[in-house]
């Protein structure tokens, strides 16, 4: 199977080497599962977010927000962040280790590997204490209990406590959603797994309010809608798969809950949570701030509080899957070479999703090349993101651009000055053909907005 060849250590090698994402504060010894996300990085999470946004913001029913990091510390205890958003630890007094006392089956004694922590001789671990959490700070000169403030821990609560305003200055009326895009925090005790659990991380979520009687369908409605989305940007639909959640996995707000995960090389693991939260949220807000969060239909008279169905994405966790999916190795020809081959690392991204949609090499650093090569990728950039690459032999920069992901190698050459056409390398499929300059914009933004299927699901198929 080709989707064989992926591990996490290949695409976190690839995305150090390409500089997608390198661990943060590196020089200074790095800083326990933090990372910065460089250039193609860049370009490719925001894709993702693009793509979801889109997603949100193309209906009539769903509008944007974009509340602060730091709210009013009441907001985490009426969402429950403050009382119960935590885990169970222990401490080692003898190897200074913490674990979770609810994990200590999964992990290794740091000083006897072939035990769990507590079963080796010296093992002393303290009694399970909780831990939370949520990152502390203060707010204002003062550190006291009454200036603590936390980082969010989730986009959503910024929604629910807007309820108010966005009914009103927004004119809707359930059925209908908001949708927020931002960072969270969550100091994890068991971080890991590259950018799959990090401490400060990127969240994509939407609440979206219903009559009560409505739940049901439209729990089902954004299972699907969620899953549809993953597929239509090219994941495997033999890599994704929906698990509802069991009823002692359930959150206390939630009835019902459905993750939607990916086959990761660690396994299958969620990606998105959609959840049914009832009107747990607005209910606790409205008491704890007395401010009354209800929908009343002027015309009816009807007056309720609404359900939420949330679906919740990792902005980081989704650019990772992606990744994961599209990694791929082959022996490929030789440029130049028909009789030698070479093994190629490429990402088949969704050319949507790709950081860099074309890239403009002029075949030899003379003759003008480099100089119509520079214009046509000049004339390109205000219709999508290209690169103009002159370093190197032609057979490397193809290289390169498989690797980052680019889904078409625009090549000039000395007929391009003869009669203004390059030629238009696909990624995949290594085709090349013959296109007259003016008519790439076209051709270009053409196949970026039809269908796309990914060569790795017809290689297996
Ligand atoms: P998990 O079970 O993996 O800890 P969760 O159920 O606590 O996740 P939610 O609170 O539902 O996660 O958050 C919604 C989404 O946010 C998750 O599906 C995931 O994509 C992302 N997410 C949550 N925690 C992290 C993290 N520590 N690092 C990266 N992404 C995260």
């Amino acid at each position: 199977m080709p989707d064989d060849v992926v591990t996490m250590e290949k695409i976190v090698a690839l995305c150090k080497r390409r500089g997608f994402v390198f661990p943060s504060s590196e020089i200074y010894g790095g800083l326990g599962s933090t990372y910065d996300y460089g250039h193609y990085g860049v370009l490719l999470k925001s894709n993702v977010k693009d793509a979801w946004w889109r997603a949100m913001l193309s209906r009539d029913d769903v509008v944007a927000i974009d509340s602060a990091i730091l709210q009013h510390p009441r907001v985490w205890e009426a969402s429950g962040h403050v009382g119960g958003f935590s885990d169970p630890l222990v401490d080692c007094r003898t190897c200074k280790s913490r674990f979770r006392a609810d994990h200590l089956d999964q992990v290794a004694c740091p000083r006897k590997p072939s035990k769990h922590p507590g079963e080796g001789p010296d093992c002393d671990l303290t009694q399970a204490r909780e831990f939370n959490l949520m990152f502390q700070t203060h707010v204002g000169p003062v550190q006291d209990t009454a200036s603590v403030a936390y980082l969010r821990p989730e986009t959503a609560q910024g929604i629910f406590i807007n309820f108010k305003n966005v009914l009103q200055f927004a004119r809707k009326k359930p059925p209908f959603g908001i949708a927020q895009v931002g960072k969270s925090f969550r100091n994890e005790i068991t971080p890991g797994n590259f950018i799959f659990r990090t401490r400060e991380f990127e969240q994509m979520e939407m609440e979206f309010f219903v009559p009560p009687t409505d739940t049901p369908r439209w729990y089902r409605y954004w299972i699907e809608e969620r899953e549809r989305w993953y597929l239509e940007l090219g994941i495997r639909p033999d890599h994704l798969r929906v698990r509802a959640h069991e009823a002692d996995e359930l959150s206390h707000y939630s009835s019902g809950t459905s993750d939607i995960e990916y086959l990761f090389p660690i396994g299958w693991s969620e990606l998105e949570g959609v959840a049914d939260r009832g009107s747990y949220d607005l209910t606790q807000h409205s008491e704890h701030s007395g401010e009354k969060l209800e929908y009343f239909d002027t015309a009816s008279g009807e007056r309720y509080v609404p359900h939420v169905v949330e679906p919740a994405a990792g902005a980081d966790r989704a650019a990772l899957a992606f990744l994961v999916d599209a990694y791929d190795e082959e022996d490929v020809p030789v440029a130049g070479d028909g009789e030698r081959t070479e093994r190629r690392t490429v990402l088949r991204l969704h050319p949507r999703l790709a950081p860099v949609k074309a890239a403009v090499l002029p075949l030899v650093k003379k003759d003008g090349q480099p100089e119509l090569a520079r214009e046509i990728a000049q004339t390109l950039s205000g219709v999508l993101q290209v690169e103009y690459d002159e370093g190197g032999s032609i057979g490397k920069r193809y290289r390169r651009q498989d690797e980052i992901g680019t889904p078409w190698c625009l090549t000039v050459d000395h007929r391009s000055l003869e009669d203004r056409t390059v030629t238009v390398r696909d990624r995949d499929s290594l085709g090349q053909e013959r296109v007259a300059i003016d008519e790439l914009a076209q051709l270009l933004a053409g196949r970026l907005a039809g269908p796309w299927r990914s060569p790795k699901l017809t290689a297996v198929a």
